[in-house]
């Protein structure tokens, strides 16, 4: 099969490796149907972290095409969602809705899902079949489930968001405009969305914000607190993972309120005594996406929220550098792998 390889920083190829083959039995092999390119891929292919000769990609959909002997909840044919930590939804950490910490987790991006076939383990857990075979059309918003969109509910999740709240978020990439989308499902009353870019902002707008700042930092909080009375938001969405977005999120939050910081860190140091005199809640780390699965598919499916327009650009499997170099230099929001 073919799979994305990153050998190193901004050296993306793709190569012929052997098709995966069951290893445990509650594995499955699935087909994808397409893949993508995360956010955080950035951060090797930029060098921030090391990388060599990584199998790359954790999101995924697409059909099972054969299942372990112990597999019992999906089975071959099926179309089916994960989640980029695979969770045998069963443990104490997973019934209680943090599959991502699940004590049996496997993290999808070692066995890497940009390629046309896949190893799924704790198939059981981990797969989400959709109620049948999805239109063309719907592929995109489910692909968006795998991660971006389970990590921005995630986010409004741990932020609190919901009606009568004011809710503001850092980040314009997609899990920050997918934040934007999860706060109005929830209910928040009025939505701020950081952003200096215009495309970013239409979409923003489009999935729910309410107002747009331009401004970043101490200027970005001054302008959130000039909105809400001098008090702050309620409910803040951090989805960066940088020492500015983090301090920013944080002080853009009323005593009181709750910070949801999904953006991956990256050397942040929160000042105990900033934190101290913030008094606020903070949550957050990898999204247990696979909590929300369910709820999300259903809302795809419906037609009720369309977060695949995410994706600003699509290319096929082999152009994946290219894929890489449009998200590396912000030309593109979230690139689309086709099969
Ligand atoms: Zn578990």
């Amino acid at each position: 099969m073919r799979q994305v390889v990153m050998y190193g920083p901004g050296d993306v190829r793709v190569e012929q490796r052997d098709d995966p083959r069951i290893l445990e039995n509650t594995d499955a092999i699935i087909r994808l149907a397409a893949t993508s390119i995360c956010g955080s891929d950035l951060w090797r292919y930029r060098g921030t972290e090391p990388v060599d000769h990584q199998v790359m990609g954790h999101e995924y959909v697409g059909v099972v095409e054969e299942v372990g002997s112990e597999v019992r909840t999906v089975k071959v044919g099926d179309f089916v969602i994960g989640s980029f930590w695979a969770s045998d939804n069963t443990c104490d950490i997973c019934r209680a809705g943090y599959q991502a910490y699940c004590v049996h987790r496997v993290l999808m991006g070692t066995i890497g899902t940009q390629s046309e076939l896949a190893r799924i383990p704790l198939a059981d857990g981990t797969l989400v079949a959709t109620p049948g075979h999805p239109d063309a059309q719907l592929i995109p918003s489910l692909m968006a489930a795998s991660d971006v969109l389970g990590t921005g509910w995630f986010a409004a999740v741990a932020a609190e968001a919901g009606p009568g709240k004011t809710v503001a978020v850092v980040g314009d990439g997609a899990v920050g405009l997918l934040g934007v989308l999860a706060a109005r499902e929830l209910g928040a009353e009025r939505i701020i969305a950081f952003s200096r870019h215009a495309d970013r902002q239409a979409l923003a707008r489009e999935f729910g914000a309410t107002d747009i700042v331009e401004e970043r930092g101490d200027a970005g909080v001054a302008r959130v607190k000039e909105l809400t009375d001098g008090l702050g938001a309620h409910s803040v969405i951090e989805a960066v993972g940088t020492q500015e977005a983090m301090m920013q999120a944080i002080h853009s939050t009323r005593p009181g309120g709750h910070v949801g910081f999904v953006g991956v860190s990256h050397d942040v140091a929160i000042p105990g005594d900033a934190l101290f005199m913030a008094g606020i809640h903070l949550h957050g780390g990898p999204a247990p996406v696979r909590e929300y699965l369910p709820e999300l598919i259903q809302l795809i499916w419906d037609r009720r929220i369309d977060p695949g327009k995410v994706f600003d650009l699509t290319l096929p499997l082999d152009r994946a550098a290219e894929g890489y170099q449009a998200m590396d230099q912000r030309t593109a929001i979230k690139v689309l792998l086709t099969l």
